[in-house]
């Protein structure tokens, strides 16, 4: 019987949980022993009696429930409890399978490798379709979306939709969405639910129409250079291009009560769309939610999990929007998790099949190595700076 556990998330804001008790009566059900650590689904409104229930063993000590785990279940990448590194615990040969921050904090890598760890970072899933229930970017991206456009209305200093009342006819608001992927699609849903007229704009042009499908008006920028990679992903865009997408979106920004940004490049700074003057020539009281915020932010005022006031207009740069729903978040990774490991287990044995593109590509350590490309790159550049 392969024992999965769930830690209590330690990360100050975690609120998520790696399983809800749903998944662990599947896991159960499947031929799992899950051990859950006392208190691991509290923040997150789930009680250690409904883990009970669903077929799991509670244990209150972290350095048992983590030295106990065959594979171990996260939301964060592991940190520190009482000064002690949370891998400590984790027995050499164990699989850690979490978000682990692979490009962003490859020294973390090369630990679990030293530590003979085996790593499967959720941030690497490929985005293809065979993958699509495992991915926990997208399920993840799909509720920061629609909470930065709740932000983004509660924040206005005026209404979201059209009214019309005795007392006059109320204009909607205007609300820019740039980088339609997953979070910005959401974003641009939700602001139409609650009535705003939206535009939007990615370098992506293959994404036009799923813009106009939820809603919203693309805005066309003729863009010469090739903008996507064969993952789906944007390439960072060169400096006139970026020059451009500026001065065209400047007139934009200035007419709306809002703009959502959401760009990424994966493994890179996000790209900068909303410089300081484009911020000062907007309306006062328009309002900006950068997604981007921990990734460097689309915003030159964004400051990572702060309010900023400038000028008349508020920059908010939230940081871990999921955790701020954290009964559905955990709910949709459990799902992401489940689908993953069943995926990995054949006839109740781990089978780490490295011809398989979606094992390949998520599992950055096996027996000692680094096994991802663009982390031994990350990691080079470290030493050589
Ligand atoms: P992301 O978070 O990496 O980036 C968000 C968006 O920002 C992307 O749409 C990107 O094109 C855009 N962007 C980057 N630079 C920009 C710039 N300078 N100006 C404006 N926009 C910019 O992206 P994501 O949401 O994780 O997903 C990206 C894409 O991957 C999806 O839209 C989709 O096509 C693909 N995807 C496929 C699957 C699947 O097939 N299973 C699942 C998820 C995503």
């Amino acid at each position: 019987m392969i024992k999965i556990a769930v830690p209590k998330e330690s990360e100050l804001g975690e609120l998520r949980v790696a399983l809800v008790p749903d998944t662990v009566a599947r896991f159960v059900k499947l031929g799992f022993e899950v051990l859950v650590q006392t208190g691991a689904g509290l923040a997150a409104h789930f009680t250690d009696a409904e883990y009970e229930a669903a077929g799991a063993r509670m244990i209150n000590s972290p350095s048992q429930l983590w030295g106990e785990a065959e594979i171990l279940l996260k939301v964060a990448p592991p940190g520190e409890q009482n000064g002690q590194p949370e891998l400590n615990w984790l027995k050499p040969g164990a699989i850690l399978i979490s978000f682990l921050n692979p490009l962003g904090n490859p020294e973390g890598i090369q630990e679990l490798a030293q530590r003979k760890i085996t790593g499967l970072s959720m941030e690497l899933i490929p985005r293809t379709s065979r993958a699509q229930s495992m991915d926990a970017l997208s399920s993840q991206a799909n509720i920061a979306g629609y909470k930065a456009a709740l932000i983004a209305a509660a924040s206005l200093p005026r209404l979201f939709p059209m009214m019309t009342t005795a007392a006059g006819t109320i204009p909607p608001a205007k609300v820019l969405v740039v980088g339609a992927g997953v979070a910005g699609l959401q974003a641009i849903a939700t602001a139409r639910r609650l009535g705003a007229v939206v535009e939007a704009f990615d370098v992506r042009p293959a994404v036009k129409e799923e813009v106009q499908s939820v809603g919203a008006k693309f805005i066309e920028i003729p863009i010469e250079e090739d903008t996507a990679t064969t993952g789906g992903y944007a390439k960072e865009v060169g400096k006139s291009t970026q020059e451009r997408i500026r001065e065209v979106l400047t007139e934009h920004i200035k007419k709306s009560d809002v703009v959502i940004t959401t760009a990424q490049v994966q493994g890179k700074r996000a790209p900068l769309i909303v410089t300081e003057e484009m911020v000062g020539e907007m309306k006062a009281g328009a309002v900006i939610v950068d997604l981007a915020a921990g990734q460097g932010g689309n915003c030159a005022c964004t400051e990572p999990g702060k309010d900023v006031y400038y000028n008349g207009v508020t920059i908010i740069g939230p940081l871990n929007l999921p955790a701020s729903l954290p009964i559905d978040a955990s709910q949709v990774y459990a799902k992401n998790l489940l689908t993953l490991v069943k995926y990995l287990v054949k006839d109740g044995e781990m089978n780490l099949d490295f011809e398989d593109d979606i094992i390949a590509s998520t599992c950055v350590t096996f027996n000692g190595e680094i096994r991802n490309p663009k982390v031994k790159e990350a990691l080079a550049t470290l030493v050589e700076a």
